[in-house]
């Protein structure tokens, strides 16, 4: 989507400091972290958020779950919170799904 946040990072038009990348999602740090360590993860196919996942493209969020696993280890992040935003009451401010993992130290309790 040529007006998407997200699809200009992943374009590589506006810069973003990657944590991980392979051919279906990147991994990248906030810009405006709520947290120690604070990671974005999308996917590259642009889907609006979590209730656009349907059971033709939903396997790349079990690979996206399967990154947050590995990245985190490889990080040294044991305790960490995965959140997903789905439309703006929720806070969801880039319509591109996208998983934050929340990590780095303690996290103060679910909104
Ligand atoms: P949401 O509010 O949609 O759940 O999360 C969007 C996140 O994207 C926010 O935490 C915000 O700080 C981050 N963000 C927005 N624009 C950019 C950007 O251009 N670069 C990076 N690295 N993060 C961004
Ligand atoms: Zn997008």
């Amino acid at each position: 989507m040529s007006d998407c946040v997200f699809c200009k990072i992943l374009a590589g038009e506006i810069p973003s400091k990657k944590a991980y990348e392979d051919d279906q999602v990147l991994a990248f740090y906030d810009i405006e972290p709520k947290a120690p360590v604070h990671i974005l993860v999308i996917p590259k196919q642009h889907l609006s958020g979590a209730a656009a996942v349907t059971a033709e493209n939903s396997a790349v969020v079990a690979h996206i779950f399967e990154v947050i696993a590995r990245l985190t280890k490889e990080l040294g992040l044991a305790d960490y919170r995965v959140v997903t935003n789905n439309g703006p009451d929720a806070g969801q401010t880039v319509p591109h799904l996208h998983f934050h993992i929340l990590a780095g130290g303690k996290l103060g309790g679910m909104a």
